[in-house]
């Protein structure tokens, strides 16, 4: 996997929803990439976004639409 998809599961990794094995590559990839914590950063302002998201319940199409801010704050190329 490459950053891209890091960045995919951030929002799942933040929410809780991924498995354990799933969270300990998504912790050991962060750990040990300055672009992902480079946009971890960034991304903190938007962490309230994402706590709203949560709350009401996380429509589908809200999500899609805060992964593709993310995906375009990286910069990076967006399979699927
Ligand atoms: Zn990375």
């Amino acid at each position: 996997m490459d950053c891209s998809n890091y960045v995919d599961l951030m929002t799942e990794y933040m929410e809780g929803d991924l498995s354990a094995p799933d969270q300990n590559l998504w912790e050991k990839h962060f750990n040990g990439c300055p672009n992902c914590k480079d946009f971890f950063r960034s991304f903190e302002s938007s962490v309230e976004l994402i706590n709203y998201v949560k709350t009401e319940g996380c429509p589908q199409p809200v999500r899609q639409r805060l992964e593709k801010v993310l995906q375009d704050r990286l910069n990076l190329p967006i399979d699927g």
